[in-house]
């Protein structure tokens, strides 16, 4: 909740009511706090002066205490398939990035949620910067309002997807304050069906999740088919193992067109054979899932192998003949980097930008 002399003042990720709350600590009427909501959110205007419908005083009030301050794009980059790269400096000077996909039937924005993580997935570039903080509503907010005032996309023309750097569900009341102002019609009005939220499996805060009034979609970053090879690549199984985590997302609500998506990246002799292809179908038996095989790309900085094409068609035709919806991801944007964590990480660790830089998840 807003409070009179609270540390920031950058108005950006406070909700309607906190916007009404300040508008009467100065003395204003409640409704000038829902107007100031209608042009941070909906008109995406961030000079007060331009607010035309507050009156000269409040918008000098405003002018002189507050801010709408934007992650600043330090550096944009945009590959030859269209998928553009925003690297955003924070107000601390830290980084994040937030990718732009341009798709024939609908564009995604791939968004952050932490500056690094502490999730310690082994296939990760995100991973190699461990957690260093929360993003803010505001932060998180700033990426995808950013984008569209590049003049890339329209609020209601894309997908939101939350698979950008940090795990989403650790950072969970600002995720879903963030969601709740994404998703209000009098706010920046996008659909909860076109926002996803992807999770390496975090189960007390699926659950909680799950039960939200109208929850976005859901992806799980699964990447393995036993406990054991999972325990390895991604620690946090040892705490909620497949079997836990699979049983969250059969309780896990869906709609009729509702499907989870479940993330398997193809690591070379680790979880790619005809065994784990078969195992896989089998877990997820009864589970409304599309499964999205993402092949490897091998990074210097990390020992994982991509699978030779062979395995990759090979594990395919196993899911295809058990019936399993699955795609598999198009690589996009290799020329930008276009993957979670590589651009911040790069910019942290600037010695490894002479280096080929390849795809991570
Ligand atoms: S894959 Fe996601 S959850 Fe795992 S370390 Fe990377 S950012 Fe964190």
């Amino acid at each position: 909740m807003y409070q009179p002399g609270m540390k920031s003042n950058n108005l950006l990720g406070l909700s309607c009511q906190e916007l009404v709350e300040l508008a009467e600590s100065l003395s204003e009427k409640p409704f000038r706090g829902k107007q100031l909501y209608h042009q941070i959110y909906r008109r995406r205007i961030s000079d007060f002066d331009a607010m035309t419908n507050l009156s000269k005083a409040f918008r000098t009030r405003l002018q002189d205490e507050y801010t709408i301050t934007y992650p600043d794009v330090f550096k944009r980059t945009a590959s030859a398939d269209g998928t553009t790269k925003f690297l955003f400096r924070l107000e601390d000077g830290s980084f994040v990035e937030s990718v732009y996909i341009p798709e024939e039937s609908r564009d995604t924005l791939c968004i952050s949620s932490q500056v690094g993580c502490d999730v310690g997935c082994t296939f990760c570039m995100t991973a190699q910067m461990g957690f260093q903080r929360n993003l803010r509503p505001g932060e998180i907010l700033g990426q995808v309002l950013q984008i569209v005032r590049s003049g890339l996309a329209q609020p209601q023309g894309f997908n939101i997807v939350f698979m950008g750097m940090g795990e989403p569900l650790y950072n969970y009341q600002n995720l879903m304050k963030a969601f709740r102002i994404l998703t209000d019609p009098e706010g920046i009005d996008i659909s909860y069906r076109k926002i996803t939220v992807s999770t390496s499996g975090i189960v007390p805060v699926l659950k909680k999740l799950a039960q939200e009034p109208k929850p976005p979609n859901l992806a799980i970053s699964l990447n393995a088919t036993t406990n054991e090879v999972r325990d390895r690549v991604m620690p946090v199984n040892r705490k909620w193992p497949l079997e836990e985590l699979l049983q969250a997302c059969r309780e896990f609500p869906l709609d009729s067109r509702r499907r989870i998506t479940m993330e398997y990246v193809l690591l070379k002799e680790e979880n790619d054979s005809i065994e784990d292809a078969r195992r896989l179908a089998g877990l997820l038996r009864g589970i409304s899932v599309k499964v999205n095989l993402i092949p490897y790309n091998p990074n210097p900085g990390l020992s994982h192998r991509r699978p030779e094409e062979e395995r990759i068609q090979r594990f395919r035709s196993i899911l295809q003949e058990l019936n399993v919806p699955h795609f598999i991801r198009k690589t996009r944007g290799d020329d930008v980097s276009a993957a979670c964590g590589q651009l911040a990480y790069l910019e942290k660790s600037p010695s490894l930008a002479t280096e080929p830089v390849l795809h991570t998840p």
